[in-house]
């Protein structure tokens, strides 16, 4: 039952599958209670993640923070679902705030075919449903999420993208900065704003402490994950000219 709606990752901290382990949300629980989620998923992900609440014993009524990694649909598809049955708005970084308020993707990088096939066929605005941001998050500063969670700004995959290291119980949310599908491997290039600075900025997720990566796609890496992604990006530096 509960097995099925969320993965526990450390105490307080869930890891929600929304569509199989492709896409995942997370929950962080505060020691009083409060409920922070992380990510939305894609538009038909809203009540999987109200469902996850209802698995750790809580409701929408719990949930006092929501949190976006990045303003892309597979991420904030779900969230206008779950901003109106809890009542919050968004916290996000203030780079991708503004596509977040109007329910559009940032724009893809223009540097791959499929980048520009995209951008010229998607229209603005029809993404996902727009969102209330209520706090632009910037790099560095510490959320006062159950007992503080560490905001990493990894742009490139988007201009605002962030990662976040919970530093109480050692978890890294990696975002979309890397996968984890069928192993560690970059996003997809033409859904990157610029790839080349996403593996550039990637580096900063080899520079933190952690115990287990999390990622908002694939699965989590609970043994030695650090030393893994050290080992992915020394194996996929960034090129010069790609
Ligand atoms: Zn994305």
């Amino acid at each position: 039952m509960a097995k099925d709606l969320v993965v526990p990752l450390a105490p307080n901290v869930w890891r929600i599958p929304l569509v199989r382990d492709l896409v995942n949300g997370f929950i962080l629980r505060d020691d009083d209670g409060q409920v922070t989620l992380v990510d939305m998923g894609v538009s038909s992900s809203g009540p999987k993640v109200v469902a996850a609440l209802g698995a750790i014993g809580a409701g929408p009524s719990d949930v006092t923070r929501l949190v976006l990694t990045h303003a892309h649909p597979d991420h904030a598809g779900g969230a206008a679902h779950v901003a109106r049955e809890t009542g919050r708005g968004f916290t996000i970084h203030h780079d991708d705030a503004a596509y977040a308020m109007e329910g559009s993707s940032p724009p893809r990088d223009r540097s791959f075919l499929l980048g520009r096939l995209f951008d010229r066929f998607s229209r603005p605005g029809r993404d996902f449903e727009p969102l209330t941001v209520e706090r632009e998050m910037v790099d560095g500063e510490v959320l006062p999420v159950a007992g503080g969670l560490r905001v990493v700004h990894t742009p490139g995959h988007s201009p605002g993208h962030v990662s976040l290291l919970h530093e109480e119980s050692r978890t890294l949310i990696t975002g979309d900065a890397i996968f984890n599908v069928m192993g560690l491997r970059w996003p997809v290039k033409a859904f990157c704003t610029d790839f080349r600075m996403t593996q550039r900025t990637a580096h900063e997720l080899g520079e933190l402490d952690y115990d287990v990566a999390a990622f908002t796609h694939g699965t989590e890496l609970r043994d030695r994950p650090r030393e893994a992604i050290r080992r992915f990006l020394s194996a996929h530096r960034a090129t010069a000219d790609g």
